[in-house]
């Protein structure tokens, strides 16, 4: 098995996903040097921050984490790039657990009780295989020992204009977001976890979308990355 995973890497070098320097075989999608570059966010509470003061403008939420900045004009950005369009499928798995062991004492999986991902459009999803917030909810759910489920859908895109009266006015709180919480899972805590925070709506109309269908739900966020520019 070794011997194939080291043919592997000598036909299939290995590189850095950000720097896209050969890995160490020690070396996992992240070379050292760039680990210990990684812009982190410096988070000082889950209770009050930036992202739930965004966030709040949409739905009152519980707790708000995130572990980096989200910048567009540095290699780190290519982290991004590469879970959502390319073909990163495990690298958003493995940013996912990475996230939940860096965030481990802030005990948000003592917090809540189901981690839910934030939905892509169906369509962006059909036409990538994959949503890239459910691949990082997915690999911090086998960390945190949440269940992960899709509990949330994005309505195609200008279907809302079509309906009127009390109907439109929800669905214009929610964004076009749409929750179905079964039964046996009202009145829990729900971790929302993205890719990327920037203006807080979706994120905030996603929460919003569970606290119409559950009032007696609670929700906390966590992103990946943290837009701080808009
Ligand atoms: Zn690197």
């Amino acid at each position: 098995m070794k011997l194939l995973k080291d043919l592997y890497n000598i036909l299939m070098p290995r590189k850095c996903v950000v720097c896209q320097n050969t890995l160490e075989p020690t070396e996992q999608y992240i070379c050292a040097a760039c680990s210990v570059q990684l812009p982190r966010y410096p988070l000082k509470s889950i209770e009050d921050n930036e992202l739930l003061r965004k966030a709040w403008n949409f739905a009152p939420i519980q707790y708000g984490a995130t572990l980096l900045y989200y910048r567009h004009q540095s290699d780190f950005h290519n982290i991004i790039i590469k879970i959502k369009y390319k073909g990163g499928f495990q690298l958003g798995i493995k940013m996912g657990e990475w996230a939940a062991r860096e965030i481990a004492h802030l005990q948000l999986a003592e917090k809540t009780d189901l981690i839910v991902p934030v939905p892509s459009d169906s369509n962006r999803k059909k036409r990538r295989g994959y949503n890239q917030a459910e691949l990082i909810a997915t690999g911090m759910g086998r960390i945190m020992r949440l269940p992960v489920m899709n509990l949330l859908t994005k309505k195609e895109s200008g279907e809302s204009q079509t309906r009127l009266g009390m109907k439109a006015r929800k669905e214009n709180a929610t964004g076009n977001y749409e929750a179905n919480i079964p039964a046996n899972l009202k009145g829990k805590h729900i971790l929302l976890v993205d890719d990327v925070l920037t203006t807080g709506a979706t994120i905030g109309n996603c929460a919003q979308a569970i606290l119409t269908d559950d009032p007696q739900a609670k929700v906390s966020i966590f992103t990946l990355t943290y837009n701080a520019n808009r």
